[in-house]
């Protein structure tokens, strides 16, 4: 915990790294490591994070493990005044910074890394760009090799066939 409200003047640095931190959406990342800088700015707080992590992802289409290394690089201002949220930006010199509003005196260093790391995520992040996927009815990983579902014409069979499949079943018996 970084008490915001009693920062040195000539500001506050932390590097750090942490192995492992599980986000909010299931998975995870490893290999964290951090720079933490926030200098205070009359009642704000003027924020730098630079990180490093990689994220522990799946594919989409074969759901093979995928690692992503992800490079964060981001500057705020931090406030404690919601008010100065309606502005939407402040400006330090030449520089027009995100605000983000502090709900609490005390900053989580560890929660801040994370949410900002969460940000990052890629949302659709293949293992290959020509990966192929699972056999929707096999489930077989057709990057590893065709299965022989491949013949046959529907993929997801509908009701009415599944219901046929049945009767011609039930016939044969
Ligand atoms: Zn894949
Ligand atoms: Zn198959």
């Amino acid at each position: 915990m970084i008490d915001l409200k009693n920062l040195p003047e000539e500001g506050w640095r932390q590097r750090d790294r942490y192995d492992r931190l599980e986000l909010t959406d299931g998975s995870a990342v490893d290999k964290i490591t951090f720079d933490l800088f926030l200098l205070p700015s009359k009642e704000d707080v003027y924020i730098d994070l630079k990180s490093q992590a990689t994220w522990l992802g799946a594919c989409p289409r074969c759901l093979a493990p995928v690692d992503v290394p992800l490079s964060i690089d981001v500057q705020f201002m931090g406030s404690f005044d919601p008010d100065l949220l309606i502005g939407g930006d402040h400006a330090i010199g030449k520089q027009d910074l995100d605000v983000i509003y502090f709900e609490s005196h005390e900053m989580n260093e560890k929660d801040f890394v994370r949410e900002q790391i969460e940000l990052q995520i890629p949302s659709y992040a293949l293992c290959d760009e020509q990966c192929l996927g699972l056999c929707p009815q096999c489930g077989k990983n057709w990057n590893k090799g065709l299965c022989h579902c491949q013949e046959d014409v529907t993929p997801e069979p509908s009701a009415l066939a599944l219901a046929l499949k049945k009767l011609n079943l039930d016939l044969n018996r």
